[in-house]
């Protein structure tokens, strides 16, 4: 189909990384292939500010690494608290619970974002939790929750952290060791803009030593095996999605040329503002709470009388494909993704039709 994609992933991507991903393959344990590899993860180690943990890339979906770090880094029948703002905080309590461990909930309305205070106040009254979860960009509300104090926060009850950053990395900045993260994971398909297949997870030396003890923490999601491989076979135990690697690999390049990370960031900062500043211009309002907004997706409130699926059809037939609204506020929101590749101009004419979009919708109604 031939839409401009403003997805909540997969999202467009690079014509340089398509390009890429048409060579013919060849051996996983080839040395050719072991050298884009072993390049990939050392400048995603760069990217991600890794020196003491491990960079590994996983053969699943970015949530095949949410269900290691329970199985690698929780006891069996272990608590953790998670913390939840949105439709990806409950996926982690289900994996946490469908895994046969405990879990502890902080949860708020959609729109919000954690608030350290409170989650120092839960790990006060539940001590003996072992991890805490937070989702770094909810991708259901287009908040981005206070990652670094919160970590702050776990770390001085000495828990570990377990980041759902999969549609921040790349988009939102990560200091891995910095902010003393434990386990922090995202798929291909969101802000890097690489097809989905591959999974991108970092795990601290801390998780590692617990990992290596922990029990039947079952053989293809086996953080401990990855690393084993990775040191001994520049590779993965199962063979990994290659195209896409190569893939993230260029967009790893592309942003090298671009002048390094923060040039990067300011680039998907300055998207977001630019599509919050069109979209209150025309009056809608933004789910995030002030000061929480997300640099990779807008969760847009549609004005009394018009559901988010309105507006996302309409904008299909205008030849823009946006995100219809996820989880519970699905009925009264529709999403813009900014993720991948596009254009200010892109944007420019995306904001042009939405608003001639929302016009013709309040016009129908009789909501002038
Ligand atoms: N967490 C968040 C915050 C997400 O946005 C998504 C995908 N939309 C997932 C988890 C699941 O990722 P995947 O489909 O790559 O497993």
């Amino acid at each position: 189909p031939k839409y401009k994609l403003f997805t909540a992933g997969p999202v467009a991507c690079f014509p340089e990384v398509l390009e890429i991903m048409k060579v013919q393959m060849f051996s996983h344990r080839s040395k050719e292939y072991r050298k884009v590899h072993v390049d990939t993860v050392e400048r995603l180690r760069d990217f991600l500010e890794v020196k003491k943990g491990e960079v590994l890339l996983v053969p699943s979906s970015g949530t095949g690494i949410m269900e290691a770090s329970i199985r690698n880094g929780v006891t069996k029948g272990g608590k953790v608290l998670v913390t939840i703002i949105g439709a990806f905080g409950k996926r982690y309590r289900e994996v946490v619970e469908t895994n046969g461990r405990k879990a502890v909930v902080l949860e708020y309305e959609p729109g919000k974002a954690v608030k350290p205070e409170d989650l120092d106040d839960a790990l006060r009254k539940n001590p003996d939790v072992e991890a805490v979860t937070i989702t770094y960009n909810e991708t259901s509300t287009g908040v981005l929750n206070p990652l670094p104090e919160l970590a702050k926060v776990a770390k001085e009850h000495d828990k570990l952290v377990f980041v759902d950053a999969v549609s921040a990395m790349g988009g939102a900045d990560i200091k891995f060791d910095k902010w003393e993260l434990d386990v922090v994971f995202s798929s291909s398909q969101k802000a890097f803009g690489v097809p989905p297949g591959l999974a991108i997870g970092v795990f601290s030396e801390r998780f590692l030593e617990i990992a290596e003890k922990m029990p039947e923490r079952g053989w293809y999601f086996d953080i401990p095996l990855y690393v084993k491989y990775l040191k001994e076979k520049e590779s993965t135990p199962s063979t990994p999605p290659m195209p896409q690697i190569f893939g993230l690999n260029v967009v790893l390049r592309i942003i090298e040329k671009m002048g390094g990370k923060e040039k990067w960031l300011e680039m998907y900062q300055k998207r977001a503002e630019m599509i919050r500043e069109g979209v209150k211009e025309m009056g809608l309002d933004i789910l995030a709470e002030e000061g929480y907004e997300s640099p990779t997706i807008t969760a847009v409130v549609t004005p009394k009388g018009i559901k988010g699926d309105e507006v996302y059809e309409a904008m299909r037939k205008r030849g823009f494909e946006l995100a219809k609204g996820y989880g519970s506020v699905k009925e009264i929101t529709f999403r813009i993704g900014h993720m991948g590749y596009m254009t200010f101009d892109d944007i420019r004419e995306m904001l042009d039709n939405l608003r001639e979009v929302i016009n013709e919708l309040k016009k129908q109604k009789g909501l002038t």
